[in-house]
């Protein structure tokens, strides 16, 4: 038996593990007290990471799709070699636009990524198309207005804030913010501090608040914006902030008076004296932050709730300071920014869809491949990702995949995706190679763990890096060594500031443009095998660090990591590899926000003309019908589902059915009573569910979970397929978010 330090992997946040492991297996999983965020927190998911680490799905061995549609296994040679055949036949008939890539990694997976992304340039392919694009691009887009650009990314400094709006998330099950548990349980315990909820269901969360606004679903738009209209009209806002940090109030004022309050706060049904506490608490308060989550982000008006969600803490002065809302530095670049405004972004055929942070919605995915026509998407690459389970509609994904012409899955199992493939290539699971927790996005203190193996590799699998390195390889697109690098990687004397090998990648890629791109596999296979214990693959995070270094000398100071210009990365990059715990690479102080603003002037935005002009046009709608009374919530955050990795439905203590939240009343109106099966139409599909009586949600709302329906083993579907039951057409119209809290539905007994 051994013990080791590593992270978990199924959520955000990371938090450092300390596992006992024998034959093969985790034994015992804890919190390792020595990592600098979580400090020994954990929740009782990470406990269960045998069930990924050891499913029976894994796959070992690359296997090629057969006439009959069974898969046969097939060498490595054999396998890259016929794929980088037909891409570059591919590339050269039809052009980049024919390629795609879907995935890249999940929570704490994400060197995939790094090295997938060569290989959209390698096919001169811009089509990127990830989970984030069914979550986050519309808070992406927002951020992009607001601040100058879609790599700004807020945080929320809840630990020191005296007032805090949880809004559509519920930390005690979807964490998301730093030791979810013991921080709301503080802030409960102080009654100084206030927390409120803003929740169509009366969440675990909410049960701690002080205020709980129970809203209508889908009604966020009207109360948040009434919220913010009283805020204005009682002049709560910050003349003194606004002035000095932001421009554009002016309309954002003239918007604001024209909502009508009282008919927005009755739309949302809430109490008209709870909402004045809350927008007039929020604004006087010492200092206030907001965290939000996918509760507004997937629910009607998506964008708008965004923008107003960042209007409360930017029109309050509740930004850039202690306890407030703050930008936040990243080591590892998750997002860039794509402005749609800008006609060097290209759009997609289809829809003409732009990409936000580089990344495009799933929800129109299908379409691209089966409605554009001769300049149709044809091939894909399908990294640690599962679309035809996890992504809207997962009919149209099913047909659409099994229509192009090649498609080539990379993951650790056989998931319902990878059964749609040409090829699927076994890659190495998230304990047996390096990788890292790409999720850095703390402030004023930012922190980053990389994860060492912990096992050996299963069969034949391999890392991601090695699989993309060969095959840019394979298709001529990069030489197979750097003599020259790897010569002065080996024998560079000095390796505390890798000097001369920095310069003579600079002078490779100043002979030789077009390598640039392939920086990740150039470094994996120059600099990378001269690292202790074959740590290869996490040598991009060597110019990473330098840049952060360059970027944020006093920060990176502060956080322990000196060194001069040209060492301070490096120093910063050495120190990642022997942290075993993790480390804090950067600490900011709060006034350091403005230099994260990318604004001219780092001055904020606030008017987004688009999102004025769709205020003006709001109506109060009604989302139910006769043929649809009710509404959905897909995808609730519960006890035992997560990122869908787990695949074993053994791994759940309770709710193997996934079950769907009913009120009593309807329940009662319907003739139905706890684990009674029944059907769950929408416009786009049926789902079978199984009920629960719970009077934690309002009347007409349903809510169910998302990580089930896994056809673990081929023939055991655990729980419900979501996805049949959500639509390509029900999403936010402007970055097409899907809109999975709100989805109409009629339910039907059945009657066994
Ligand atoms: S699921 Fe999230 S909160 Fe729970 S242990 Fe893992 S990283 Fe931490």
């Amino acid at each position: 038996m051994r013990t080791e330090k590593t992270a978990c992997i199924l959520c955000s946040r990371n938090c450092g593990l300390l596992v006992d492991i024998e034959d093969g297996k985790f034994t015992k999983i804890r919190g390792d007290k020595d990592h600098p965020l979580s400090q020994g927190y954990i929740c009782q998911k990470a406990a269960r990471l045998d069930y990924y680490q050891n499913n029976e799905d894994r796959i070992e061995h690359p296997l090629k799709k057969q006439a009959d549609g069974s898969f046969a296994r097939v060498s490595w040679d054999e396998a890259l070699d016929d794929i980088a055949r037909r891409l570059l036949s591919i590339r050269k008939q039809y052009g980049g636009e024919a390629f795609a890539t879907a995935g890249g990694g999940g929570q704490g997976n994400h060197l995939g990524g790094a090295y997938l992304g060569q290989m959209r340039a390698a096919m001169k392919s811009y089509y990127n198309y990830n989970s984030l694009g069914q979550e986050k691009t519309g808070d992406f887009w927002v951020n992009g207005r607001l601040f100058g650009s879609q790599e700004c990314h807020t945080a929320e400094d809840i630990e020191h804030s005296d007032f805090i709006i949880f809004l559509g998330c519920n930390p005690y099950q979807s964490h998301g913010i730093p030791n979810a548990r013991d921080t709301l349980k503080e802030i409960r315990k102080d009654p100084r501090r206030t927390m409120v909820v803003i929740d169509p269901r009366r969440t675990e969360t909410a049960k701690a608040a002080d205020i709980h606004l129970q809203l209508k679903p889908g009604t966020d738009v009207y109360l948040l914006s009434a919220m913010l209209a009283i805020i204005v009209r009682e002049n709560l806002h910050d003349e003194a902030f606004l002035k000095a940090h932001c421009t554009g109030f002016d309309a954002v004022k003239t918007m604001l008076m024209n909502v009508p309050i009282k008919e927005y706060i009755a739309a949302a049904d809430v109490p008209m004296e709870d909402a004045l506490k809350v927008a007039r608490g929020f604004a006087q308060a010492e200092s206030a932050c907001v965290r939000a989550d996918l509760g507004i982000q997937h629910s009607n008006h998506s964008t708008l709730n965004s923008y107003f969600e960042k209007l409360f803490f930017l029109i309050t002065g509740q930004f850039g300071k202690k306890g407030g809302n703050n930008l936040h530095d990243s080591l590892i670049p998750i997002l860039s920014h794509t402005d749609e405004r800008n006609p060097k972004f290209k759009r997609t055929v289809y829809h003409n869809m732009f990409a936000v942070s580089g990344i495009l919605p799933p929800n129109i995915l299908p379409d691209e491949i089966l409605k554009a026509g001769e300049r149709r998407i044809r091939a894909m690459i399908v990294d640690s990702c599962n679309p035809a389970l996890t992504w809207p509609d997962a009919t149209a994904h099913k047909q659409a995949f099994e229509s192009l012409e090649l498609l080539v899955v990379i993951d650790v199992a056989m998931t319902e995706t990878a059964r749609l493939a040409d090829y699927v290539l076994p890659a190495a699971s998230q304990f047996e190679k390096w990788e890292f927790t790409g999720f850095n996005m703390e402030f004023p203190k930012n922190g980053f763990q990389v994860r060492h193996p912990l096992f050996p590799a299963k069969g034949e699998t391999l890392i991601e890096a090695e699989i993309y390195t060969r095959l840019l390889e394979k298709m001529g697109e990069l030489p197979k060594s750097f003599p020259v690098l790897s010569r002065i990687a080996k024998y560079e004397p000095d390796f505390s500031s890798h000097a001369g090998f920095i310069a003579a990648l600079a002078a490779t890629f100043a002979a030789n443009k077009k390598l640039i791109r392939y920086g990740a596999s150039i470094l994996y296979r120059t600099l990378g095998p001269t690292l202790e214990n074959n740590a290869a693959a996490i040598t991009l995070l060597l110019p990473l660090s330098i840049s952060l270094a360059q970027k944020y000398p006093d920060a990176v100071r502060r956080a322990g990591h000196d060194g001069n210009k040209l060492t301070q990365g490096v120093n910063l990059f050495n120190a990642i590899l022997k942290a075993r715990s993790g480390l804090i690479f950067s600490e900011h102080r709060y006034d350091d926000v403005w230099r994260l603003v990318k604004n001219p002037q780092r001055k904020i935005t606030l008017a987004i003309p688009e999102l004025l002009d769709a205020m003006d046009k709001l109506s109060i709608d009604d989302l139910t019908s006769e043929q649809y009374p009710f509404i959905l919530s897909a995808g609730e955050r519960r006890s035992y589902n997560a990122n869908q990795i787990y695949r074993d439905p053994k791994w759940r203590k309770i709710d193997p059915n996934g079950f769907m939240r009913m009120h009593p009343a309807d329940a009662e109106r319907l003739d139905l009573a706890k684990g009674d099966r029944v059907k769950c139409q929408s416009e786009t599909g049926t789902i079978e569910a199984v009920i629960e009586i719970d009077d934690s949600v309002r009347t007409g709302y349903l809510m169910m979970p998302h990580g089930y329906g896994s056809d673990y083993q081929n023939g055991k579907v655990n729980g419900p397929v979501i996805n049949l039951i959500t639509g390509l057409d029900h999403c936010d119209p402007i970055h097409r978010t899907p809109l999975h809290k709100t989805i109409p539905v009629n339910i039907e007994k059945l009657s066994a």
